[in-house]
């Protein structure tokens, strides 16, 4: 094979966010390991979590890892696997400590144990008031995890190959043998031989047009397993955060309504109040989300148009926090402590200083429950039987435990990260100083390569650019806060459209170095697969729960379809379902009290 290097080490993760970096972390304390990450570790979109992480730390007042588990079972609208949410809830505590122990410097509350503020649908279970369980590093916090664990993964002699975009598994039967992936700065392409594999690659919020996600976020390590043939569980589920920059998509954190923030319509009234009287603005975000999207329906958009205000001014908020044992109003001096760089991020797009005015805000494509579907351990599925690929792992954004069922709450994906992405790597360890380094096939680029080649010679008419808008304003238009048969139907009609033309894309670069046209075309095709995919899960779950809202089926279905979605690919454009259920122990499923 002309210019392609082979690498061989036990286990590959590929991505270098909180997932990977913490899987990297524990594996390469027993074996070796290498991260391969097409950005530089610490550009990974874990570094713009902003808000918190959550943990039952209980610093300030009571709280529990049950409480925890009640509260994320909740959100989940019960489609969370309650056996999995006990481990991440119960092992958020020490991997927290942990984390401090290796120097992530968490705000401090006056006594020095861990600061932590309140976070949509984290309450006490006894009173259902707001509790304090997010930690947090000013408004910074994913950027202090992910430099944290870059840091220790140095430390740790973890073998990184950044700026290397992975674009195939290798995969033989129901064997992995490694990856394929191509040196951004070369255009070569390499082989990295290993006996297990780790897909830690994030999500694909890019498949919609409003997106508080990076511009990497492109799904490429769940199409790669897809078209492994590896199913993808209960994509039908993607969460539209509340409060993105009007226009933008830039998110605006859910720590400033948990440092008393208000949502205000057009008509200057607090509508959370209606729509959630008991948490109001601190509801999960699948309700706040659908709030603004019927207010704006009504005309009480501010000045008619399709956004709210969220306000955090002194003038109008009444919260009070406690310093030296006083309570104290929050302030000008409180907001840029707790929330500068949201204050940085508002003054600087938007013109708009938070301590005195309103942010306007609309929903934003944020966050992909579903994915490649794995055990606590990390072990991925091939089938809605809970059959295991040996030696294939994924961790974070991308895969699917399943903790967040339906809806996922505030804090809890960088908990997901380091909880999972530790329990993945202890398991990845364990596996490969048992298991034999199997072959490699022969030519096992090659396939790949044709598909390369093919992108960059093609002769098309199209630009990518165009059809990844016409996939973005489809996906936001028919699959999106709301959803309906109809809608679904002309989304999954317009994506058939976009995959021929796709077909026809013509990729301008034709160089070998930092060729970031043809990469972004290949992404492209990740995209569309899993638009496509969402849209296919979705019409067939005839109900709403969580982030699925049907406006032709408003009701849950708990009869008959408290189960998973498991989502196969079978052709070009063809999938197939199948689905399992839902593990159930202490929470039985309750109707949603808002
Ligand atoms: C703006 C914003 C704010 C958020 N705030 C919070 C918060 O306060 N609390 C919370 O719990 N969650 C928050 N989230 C969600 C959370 O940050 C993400 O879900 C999480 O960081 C994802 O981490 P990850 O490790 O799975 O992937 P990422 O951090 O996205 O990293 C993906 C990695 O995969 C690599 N990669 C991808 N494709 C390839 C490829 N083909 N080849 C090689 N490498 C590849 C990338 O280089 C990157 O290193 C927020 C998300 C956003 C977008």
């Amino acid at each position: 094979m002309a210019n392609v290097t082979t690498h061989t080490f036990d286990a590959i993760i590929v991505g270098g966010g909180g997932a990977g970096l913490m899987a990297a972390l524990y594996a390469s304390r027993e074996i070796d390991v290498a991260v391969i990450s097409k950005l530089y570790p610490t550009r990974s979109h874990t570094g713009a979590a902003q808000g918190g992480v959550g943990a039952a730390l209980g610093n300030m007042e009571e709280d529990n890892w049950e409480w925890h588990a009640y509260d994320t079972v909740k959100g989940s609208d019960y489609l969370a696997d309650q056996d999995a949410v006990d481990v991440l809830c119960k092992e958020a505590i020490p991997t927290i400590i942990e984390l401090e122990h290796m120097g992530l410097p968490f705000d401090r509350f006056p006594d020095g144990t861990i600061s932590q503020r309140r976070f949509g649908g984290h309450t006490n279970k006894n009173t259902g008031k707001p509790v304090m369980r997010a930690c947090h590093a000013a408004d910074r916090t994913g950027h202090m995890i992910l430099q944290t664990l870059y840091q220790q993964c140095v430390k740790n002699n973890v073998n990184f190959f950044d700026e290397f975009h992975v674009v195939d598994l290798i995969r033989v039967d129901d064997t992995v043998r490694g990856v394929v992936a191509i040196e951004i700065a070369t255009g070569d392409f390499h082989v990295f031989h290993s006996k297990a594999v780790l897909f830690a690659s994030g999500g694909w919020g890019r498949c919609w047009e409003v997106t508080s996600n990076a511009h990497s976020l492109t799904g490429d390590g769940a199409a790669i397993c897809l078209r492994r043939g590896i199913p993808m569980e209960d994509m039908e589920f993607f969460q539209f955060h509340p409060t993105g920059i009007f226009k933008l998509g830039i998110l605006i954190t859910e720590g400033v309504r948990g440092e008393g923030g208000v949502l205000i319509n057009g008509k200057g009234e607090r509508f959370m109040e209606v729509y959630a009287p008991n948490i109001k603005d601190l509801a999960s975000r699948d309700v706040v989300s659908r709030a603004i999207y019927l207010e704006v329906q009504a005309g009480r958009g501010i000045n008619g148009k399709n956004y709210v205000h969220l306000d955090v001014t002194p003038e109008t908020v009444n919260y009070y926090y406690e310093k030296d044992g006083e309570d104290r109003r929050i302030s000008r001096e409180y907001i840029e402590a707790k929330l500068p760089d949201i204050a940085d991020f508002t003054r600087t797009y938007l013109g708009v200083d938070p301590v005195t005015e309103p942010m306007p805000v609309q929903p934003t494509a944020h966050y992909a429950m579903g994915g490649i579907p794995t055990d606590a351990n990390g072990r991925v599925f091939m089938n809605a039987a809970n059959d295991v690929i040996p030696g294939l792992y994924a961790a974070g954004e991308t895969a699917c435990v399943s903790v967040h069922g339906a809806n996922r709450l505030g804090t809890n994906s960088l908990t997901d990260l380091v909880v999972f992405g530790r329990l993945a790597g202890v398991d990845m360890a364990k596996y490969c100083k048992t298991a034999e380094l199997a072959p490699l096939p022969d030519n096992p680029a090659a396939q790949i390569m044709v598909e390369f080649a093919r992108l960059r010679d093609n002769k098309g008419k199209v630009k990518a650019y165009e059809v990844r808008n016409k996939m973005q304003t489809t996906m936001t238009k028919n699959v999106s806060v709301f959803r309906t048969e109809e809608t679904m139907r002309e989304a999954i009609a317009n994506l058939k459209i976009l995959r021929q033309e796709y077909l026809d894309v013509e990729v301008q670069d034709k160089s070998k170095q930092f060729n970031t046209d043809l990469l972004e075309a290949w992404e492209l095709g990740c995209l569309l697969e899993l638009a496509e995919v969402t849209a296919v899960s979705a019409i067939t779950r005839p109900e709403s729960r969580g982030a699925h809202a049907r406006d032709d089926y408003p009701e849950r279905n708990d009869e008959d379809w408290l189960k998973h979605t498991f989502c196969f690919k079978v052709g070009e454009g063809a999938y197939e379902l199948d689905y399992k259920p839902v593990v159930i122990d202490r929470y039985q499923p309750k109707p949603r009290v808002y």
